[in-house]
């Protein structure tokens, strides 16, 4: 679904990310980890187009994605959904509105057909009573709930998540969490930045540490968690133990 290929992106002089290549193929669940500052954000932020990338190339459904083709990156926003850190609801706009707005003004869907789709997501994740609320109104979880819900109400292929519970309080990273789960159960194709091991291990089809900008490892979840290939990445694991 995805190939990345020779991934180069520095801040000035800074190089950021060196070389970065690899693959995600359908209902693939890819677990991106690595210290502070290694580069995941600066990674996920490419894959959308939200930074100009110095070399390499984003595949996508097979097709290049031409680096200064403003359009085909706006295409591509729509095929593949975000979700940050920090909630990024629009505050002024109720929940409703909040996820109605992508599907009905950029991919232009009948409005009647993004409410259905609308209820029945938000039935998912037991939030249909604050259709009419404004994200105010809601708790961190239940924030990042219809955060996600509103990126999945545009049918993409692909979800990229950025450390989406590093701000919430203990007791409600776990409705997040359990959500993301019950998507890769679905097969939803998932690249997932998280500092919670205990949910990458149970998460993650493929593991991929990166350090300095470097991919120092790329195997099984399984793998990776009961035999890390580098000191680096055992040292990782033992740190967030
Ligand atoms: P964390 O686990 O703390 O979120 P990360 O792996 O997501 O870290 P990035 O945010 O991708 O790391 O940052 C990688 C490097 O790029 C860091 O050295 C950071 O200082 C630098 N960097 C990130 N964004 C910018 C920016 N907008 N301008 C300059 N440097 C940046
Ligand atoms: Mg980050």
């Amino acid at each position: 679904l995805l190939s990345v290929r020779h991934l180069k992106k520095s801040y000035g002089t800074h190089e950021v990310l060196k070389d970065v290549s690899f693959d995600v193929k359908r209902g693939q669940v890819l677990v991106l980890l690595g210290p502070s500052g290694s580069g995941k954000s600066t990674l996920i932020r490419c894959l959308n187009g939200l930074e100009t990338i110095q070399g390499g190339e984003i595949v996508f459904k097979g097709q290049a994605v031409p680096a200064n083709n403003e359009r085909a990156w706006r295409k591509l926003r729509t095929e593949i959904g975000m979700v940050f850190q920090s909630y990024d609801l629009f505050p002024n706009l109720t929940v409703a509105k909040n996820i109605e707005l992508g599907p009905t003004k950029v991919q232009k869907r009948p409005k009647a057909e993004v409410d259905e789709q609308m209820d029945r997501l938000l039935a998912d994740v037991q939030l249909s009573e604050y259709k009419n609320a404004y994200p105010r109104e809601l708790s961190g979880g239940q924030k990042q709930r219809i955060a996600i819900v509103r990126a999945l109400a545009m049918n993409p292929e692909l979800m990229l998540f950025d450390e989406v519970t590093a701000s919430l309080d203990p007791e409600m990273v776990r409705e997040v969490l359990e959500l993301m789960l019950r998507l890769a159960k679905r097969h939803m194709t998932m690249i997932v930045v998280t500092h919670e091991m205990e949910f990458a291990r149970r998460v993650a089809d493929t593991v991929m540490f990166l350090e300095n900008g470097v991919i120092l490892e790329r195997q099984s979840g399984n793998e990776f968690f009961t035999h890390p290939q580098t000191d680096r990445a055992r040292n990782f694991l033992e740190s967030m133990a």
